[in-house]
């Protein structure tokens, strides 16, 4: 066992009004800069929706993350390190600058110095890039809310299966929900794998992915490996940027702007504990609906004092690990298993979960004529919810509808449970028992989902440079040994994947 600690995201997707509060502050902070107008380290996609860049889902055309070769092992889906190099100079598997919108201002100095005139001056939208002017036609939440979602929305490469026939735009009829992105910090990053220079890298103390601004030659392949298209290329410098988990703030024991900034107070940040020896054989295992379970399996309950012994071993620090057993992250994913990751499938492991959105079900129990009260009645309904099963799974479970159910019925029976006690009325425990859950533990999980404050929300331990030294001890490696050639990838690549914040890597 080779006990490694990460920095985890977790977001109750119930709870996010798309403000976009999120993006704008992580903008201002890391990406208001000329070169990187048109990215968003963060942002608030609406669902359903084809998404920011367009299709991005779409690994057929993109490529993105890993897959299973026909012997079973894990390979990159943008090809081997052969096919990478033979495309250096043409590579046609990344998205264009329409893919993701063309950066604007506007012709400002028209509205203070134009000559007086019978007409009210103006400012014409101008393209960022070429400085001429052009028209607004897309941009990166252009379907917020579902704007134009009858003409594009149906491009959503999650509504590729038979049961989409079912989903209808029509403004009755239809269903949204937000969907706040970064990048996932993946246990086992397909960017890291696929750059040539060695410039992406895993931090070994806390797994925040992050780009050696001196090491990157601008060859994109991260680009085209990242299957959330969450690294971008700075056009003025050439050099690739991505989130950084706010790695400062982090290392002061300080949660991401993006989190600190919430409105709706969604998000979660805590430490996972996991086994990096098991990376691998995980991200290879065969059925994709099996890989939500794989990846669990990798976490470690830091409350086993076997894994506190060999996280000591590995250098992991007494307040860290008093860390890992507060984490919020660990009872949402792991202790009361709500916490769902964004496509499974893409093998990279990542590391931001989400609690999957509940429609308003409680009433439409009602509105059916239903009981509240009965839990038959109520984890009927969640098979009638506004927002399809199928939807959901194809975000989370790799199509797996009835992972998904048993998630949305355990949130169901929750609710039930709380508004019965809430009201003073006599709480049937039943439907709790059904969903594995006591009265305890559904109080506990209320208080985390519902009014935990910001002390709960985010623990996160603030860095121990001193130890640096004994992180060193760790094996310098990626965790995930192989992509079907039998040696480690650093030996393959010539490059160390996992790094230490003191190896003077940079973001
Ligand atoms: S989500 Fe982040 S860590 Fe994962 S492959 Fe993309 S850029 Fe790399
Ligand atoms: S700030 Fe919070 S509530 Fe607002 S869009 Fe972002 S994640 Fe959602």
């Amino acid at each position: 066992m080779r006990v490694l600690a990460q920095v985890a995201m977790v977001m109750n997707l119930d709870k996010c009004i798309g403000c976009h509060t999120c993006s704008v502050t992580c903008k201002q902070t890391w990406s208001n800069r000329t070169g990187v107008e048109y990215a968003w380290f963060n942002n608030v996609e609406t669902k359903p929706g084809v998404g920011y860049p367009r299709r991005y889902e779409d690994q057929q055309r993109w490529k993105g993350g890993w897959m299973l070769d026909k012997r079973g092992r894990l390979v990159l889906r943008s090809g081997g390190r052969v096919k990478r190099l033979l495309s250096l100079f043409a590579n046609p598997d990344l998205p264009s600058i329409e893919d993701y919108y063309e950066p604007v201002t506007y012709d400002y100095d028209n509205l203070v110095g134009a000559p007086a005139g019978p007409d009210i001056p103006v400012a014409r939208p101008r393209s960022v890039l070429t400085g001429r002017p052009t028209a607004i036609t897309w941009g990166a939440n252009w379907e917020d809310g579902l704007g134009g979602a009858p003409e594009h929305a149906g491009g959503d490469p999650n509504l590729s299966g038979e049961w989409a026939r079912k989903v209808k735009f029509e403004f009755e009829q239809t269903f949204l929900f937000h969907l706040p992105r970064l990048c996932e910090h993946c246990l086992n990053p397909a960017c890291v794998s696929a750059c040539p220079s060695g410039a992406m890298y895993k931090r070994t103390e806390d797994g925040i992915v992050l780009v050696d601004q001196d090491r990157c030659r601008g060859w994109r392949m991260c680009v085209t490996a990242c299957p959330y298209k969450k690294v971008y290329v700075n056009h003025a410098t050439g050099k690739a940027e991505k989130c950084t988990f706010c790695f400062p703030r982090i290392e002061a024991g300080q949660p991401t702007v993006c989190s600190e900034t919430c409105v709706g107070r969604l998000r979660y940040l805590g430490l996972l504990l996991y086994d990096a020896d098991r990376v691998g054989e995980a991200a290879a295992t065969a059925d994709e609906q099996d890989l939500l379970d794989a990846q669990r399996g990798v976490f470690l309950d830091p409350n086993d004092p076997e894994v506190a012994a060999a996280a000591r071993e590995s250098g992991i620090p007494e307040d860290w690990l008093a860390a890992a057993r507060r984490s919020p992250v660990y009872d949402l994913v792991c202790r009361y298993k709500v916490a769902l990751p964004l496509h499974p499938e893409y093998r990279t492991l990542p590391m931001v979960w989400y609690v999957p959105p509940l429609s308003p079900v409680l009433d439409a129990v009602t509105g059916a004529g239903g009981d509240q009260n009965d839990p038959d009645h109520v984890f009927a309904a969640v098979t009638r919810l506004r927002i399809p099963l199928e939807y959901l799974a194809e975000l989370f479970t790799a199509g797996d509808t009835d992972v998904v159910a048993g998630v949305l019925m355990k949130l169901t029976a929750l609710r039930s449970h709380m508004r019965s006690s809430t009201l003073g009325e006599e709480a049937d425990e039943s439907a709790l028992a059904a969903v594995g859950l006591t009265a305890g533990e559904a109080e506990d999980l209320h208080r985390l989902l519902a009014v935990a404050k910001y002390a709960d929300r985010y623990v996160v331990p603030a860095a121990h440079k001193e130890d640096a030294a004994a992180l060193s001890a760790i094996e310098n490696r990626c965790p995930v040994e192989t992509t079907g050639d039998p040696q480690p990838r650093k030996v393959m690549l010539g490059i160390p994947t996992l790094r230490r914040a003191s190896d003077g890597g940079r973001a």
